[in-house]
């Protein structure tokens, strides 16, 4: 990780348009999404799409992993490698989506259904998304990530959720991750200060069960303990005079 980074107004210019290439790749993937399709099909739409708009794949290369989307189902939280799975009726999806333009970052994700889910795994997604909106709303020059953390795990928690904790969000730029991390947990009013051109992707994964996580064989897909469902929500924000501005 680089340290805590403070962007020129043309770094956030490109990063912004780097989170304009993803808002527009994340509506395609969201429209595609349905039972019978796999998820590398959805990696190969992902990456055209960025290429096109100008941007580079964010993650492809990146520690070594092979592919322009994080596809993650059900039990998987995070890192999930597209594959052949074919995509059924119920299922959860996870996808994670980088792009670079001009050298500078953007990082996004969400959770869908797969044709008709029911009623937990839509509340869970739901909830994870409004766990990230309360992590956003702290975001402000001045403010500590653990305003964030806090405002996250006490909503998430006070449900029921268990809040992954091995995973956290990050500061963001010319790196994908950079220094702070942002936890989805801990003590409000603690941790580094928040100010002007700094960039943070904040990202709550929720698990429907216990929040342990285990890492799979092929070296890359995270998944809950315990097999519980989990959610994913990611934004690139960057913090401005006023607030803050939403990337993605
Ligand atoms: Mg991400
Ligand atoms: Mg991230």
């Amino acid at each position: 990780m680089s340290g805590i980074t403070i962007k020129s107004s043309s770094e956030i210019k490109s990063m912004r348009y780097a989170g304009q290439i993803l808002v527009e790749a994340k509506k395609i993937l969201f429209n595609l999404v349905e039972p019978g399709i796999t998820t590398i099909e959805l990696d190969t739409i992902a990456e055209s799409t960025i290429r096109k708009l100008g941007g580079i794949p964010g993650f492809k290369g990146l520690y070594g992993f092979p592919a322009t989307i994080c596809a993650s189902v059900n039990e998987e939280i995070v890192h999930g490698i597209p594959s052949k799975r074919i995509l059924q009726e119920g299922d959860i999806l996870s996808i994670d989506i980088g792009a670079i333009v001009d050298g500078m970052n953007s990082d996004s994700a969400f959770t869908m259904g797969v044709g008709q889910i029911g009623k937990d795994e839509k509340d869970l997604i739901e909830n994870t998304k409004k766990s990230l909106d309360l992590g956003i709303a702290q975001v402000k020059s001045g403010a500590r990530v653990g305003d964030i953390s806090f405002a996250i795990q006490s909503y998430a928690e006070g449900l029921g959720y268990g809040v992954v904790k091995k995973y956290v969000g990050h500061g963001i730029g010319r790196e994908l991750h950079e220094e702070p991390q942002v936890p989805n947990y801990g003590p409000a009013g603690r941790g580094p200060i928040l100010r002007e051109g700094m960039a943070i992707a904040i990202e709550p994964m929720l698990n429907l069960g216990h929040w342990d996580t285990q890492l799979k064989p092929d070296g890359w897909t995270v998944v809950t303990a315990d097999g519980s469902l989990s959610a994913h929500f990611e934004d690139t924000i960057v913090i401005t005079e006023n607030g803050s501005e939403i990337l993605t």
